[in-house]
């Protein structure tokens, strides 16, 4: 019996296209595992006068598993302005964009959600003499949380 001479899988050319397949699958790895597996959406914000509604404000806190008062107070302490909560919404004091809300977002989850140590968003918050840790459900490190 005869192959065809057509190749079904055609191989790597070279070297380096093989070196680029597997930096592609490490890549992949990646996503799979630690901060990037935390996605957060974007910030639907509007403005109503001198107001600044987050409309998928609830979206957040339910993501990444943190007390949704806590979040929006320091939200409104970042900003320097004074929030409250609104159903699924959250309402600002003042016209704030939609970067300054992405950016302090991220920054909480980096410094209050993902483990320092494996990068795992698997985590929660344990208070021991008036400290708080961040105890990570995926490699079981504790460390001390910069924000909670
Ligand atoms: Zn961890």
């Amino acid at each position: 019996m005869k192959y065809p001479r057509r190749r079904i899988c055609p191989m790597p050319r070279s070297y380096d296209e093989l070196l680029s397949r597997a930096r592609s699958d490490t890549d992949k790895e990646a996503k799979k595992s630690g901060a990037l597996r935390l996605e957060l959406p974007e910030p639907d914000v509007i403005w109503v006068g001198n107001k600044t509604i987050f409309r998928n404000y609830a979206e957040f806190p339910k993501l990444i598993r943190r007390d949704s008062a806590r979040i929006l107070m320091y939200l409104a302490k970042e900003l320097a302005t004074a929030a409250s909560i609104d159903g699924e919404r959250a309402i600002f004091i003042g016209r704030k964009d939609r970067d300054s809300f992405s950016q302090l977002l991220q920054r909480y989850v980096k410094d209050g959600v993902l483990c320092p140590v494996c990068g795992s968003p698997d985590t929660h918050l344990e208070k021991e003499k008036r400290m708080w840790f961040m105890v990570c459900e995926a490699c079981g490190a504790r460390s001390v949380a910069k924000v909670a």
